[in-house]
C-alpha cells in the first residue's frame, strides 16, 4: 500500500464515521508528491490528502474530518464565502 492510499483509506474513514459521503473531486501527482481532494454529495464539506505536506502543513485536512455530515446546514454557515472549496 502506497503513502497515498494509506492516507486516503484513514481520511476516508474519518469520514464515512462522521457520516460523510465522500465523492473525488480531484487527484493531482507532483513527482512524489500526491495530493487528492474529495467533498460530500450530502453537505458538501470537503477533505483533502497531502503525501508530502509544507513542513509546517499537515497530510490529512478538511472539514469533513472534523464535523459530523449535515443535511442542512445551520443558517451561519450560509454567510460564508463558498469560493474557498476552489
Ligand atoms: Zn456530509
Amino acid at each position: 500500500m502506497t503513502r497515498f492510499e494509506r492516507l486516503r483509506k484513514e481520511a476516508l474513514e474519518a469520514c464515512q464515521w462522521r457520516g460523510h459521503t465522500m465523492r473525488l473531486s480531484r487527484h493531482t501527482v507532483l513527482g512524489r508528491r500526491v495530493r487528492g481532494t474529495w467533498y460530500c454529495t450530502v453537505c458538501d464539506a470537503s477533505m483533502a490528502v497531502d503525501t508530502h505536506p509544507d513542513p509546517n502543513g499537515i497530510d490529512i485536512i478538511g472539514d469533513a474530518v472534523a464535523v459530523e455530515c449535515q443535511e442542512c446546514p445551520p443558517d451561519e454557515d450560509s454567510l460564508e464565502d463558498p469560493e474557498w472549496k476552489g
